[in-house]
């Protein structure tokens, strides 16, 4: 959010295009023009996100004279960016911002997830955060869940309410093209990189207090982008709403390294999508998941452990 209001322009008009829910959860971008509405676009959804129909959109915008800030998938910027140059738009005016990302599974994954978790509720799906953070106040396992189902009940990091992120973590799940990605790297296509910064320590050479609230990464790749988030400091120190902290360059680098590592597609992918056509999506819950006894059990310790408040000691030294 931060981001963007350095950058709002109110003479010509600005219009934020992300990655959002729709009524019924499915993901796509959208276009938003007023500030307010740009909490749509927070949080990560772990999911593809459909671009149908955006990139003439913002070129539509730039040639009338507003301001636009992308965010989205590395890929996704490098196409818008290929798309402009392409139509010749003036990117003047043009601000993009991408997140290190390591994969991205199919619509189709989180359509039958989502299937399957209304069904075992009898509910409609409402609203689902792949990394919910509530007001700070309760210890969270790692990337912390919240679904809410139409009929009010809503389950916070509850067994069957994680399975998703479970599956996620397999790095099975991804997309052709992810097994491939060019993006995983320190060059980057965007005016500005949001990343995860669990590697603080290594790089600031210190502990902060209750991480799990918030760390994030940004990274200034263009000049554009510096002085975006130059703008950004100086707000965050006139406000004292957020903490601002410049890294050292090459310390992050080392710990970055591969900025997302493009995974390598081996055989276990392709037993996973044969297992998932031919059985189904409920089969590889079950197997990939850890939709069984043995998960179930997995759950209950690690619920366990993060009452003691050493689970992200224990998550630290695991790797999630
Ligand atoms: C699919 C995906 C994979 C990621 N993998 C990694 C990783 O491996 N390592 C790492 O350090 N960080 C990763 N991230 C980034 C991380 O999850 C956070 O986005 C980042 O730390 C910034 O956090 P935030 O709370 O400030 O922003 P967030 O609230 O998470 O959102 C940042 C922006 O991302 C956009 N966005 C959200 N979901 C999607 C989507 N599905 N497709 C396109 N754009 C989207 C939104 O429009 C929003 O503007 C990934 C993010 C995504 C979306
Ligand atoms: S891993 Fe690469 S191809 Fe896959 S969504 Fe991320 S940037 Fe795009």
């Amino acid at each position: 959010m931060g981001v963007v209001s350095a950058f709002w322009n109110s003479m010509g008009g600005t219009a934020v295009y992300g990655s959002a829910f729709d009524k019924d959860l499915k993901v796509a971008h959208r276009r938003v023009t007023e500030l307010q509405d740009c909490y749509i676009f927070c949080g990560s959804k772990y999911v593809e996100s459909s671009l149908k129909g955006i990139y003439p959109d913002v070129a539509n915008d730039l040639d009338n004279g507003m301001s636009v800030i992308f965010t989205g998938t590395p890929c996704q910027v490098n196409a818008l960016n290929f798309f402009l140059s392409r139509k010749q738009c003036n990117i003047e005016r043009l601000l993009t911002i991408d997140v290190i990302c390591h994969g991205t599974p199919s619509a189709q994954l989180w359509e039958d997830y989502k299937n399957w978790l209304e069904s075992k509720y009898h509910s409609r799906l409402i609203d689902y955060s792949f990394r919910y953070k509530g007001d700070g106040k309760k210890q969270r396992m790692k990337y912390p869940v919240r679904a809410c189902f139409e009929n009010g009940e809503i389950l916070e990091d509850t067994f069957l309410s994680r399975l998703y992120i479970e599956l996620f973590f397999t790095e099975l799940t991804y997309r052709d093209s992810c097994y491939s990605c060019k993006f995983s790297s320190s060059i980057r296509c965007s005016d500005i990189t949001l990343a995860d910064f669990w590697e603080y320590k290594p790089v600031m050479g210190k502990s902060i207090d209750r991480p799990e609230l918030g760390m994030s990464m940004i990274l200034a790749n263009t000049e554009k982008g510096e002085c975006i988030v130059d703008a950004m400091c100086r707000d965050a120190q006139a406000n004292q709403d957020i903490y601002m902290e410049q890294v050292n360059n090459n310390r992050l680098l080392e710990v970055k390294k591969n900025f997302g590592a493009a995974q390598i597609k081996d055989e276990s992918v392709k037993i996973f999508r044969d297992e998932y056509n031919s059985f189904g999506f409920e089969y590889i819950l079950n197997k990939y998941a850890g939709n069984n006894l043995k998960g179930r059990l997995k759950h209950i310790l690690k619920k366990a452990v993060l009452k003691t408040g050493l689970l992200p000691m224990v998550s630290e030294l695991r790797g999630h």
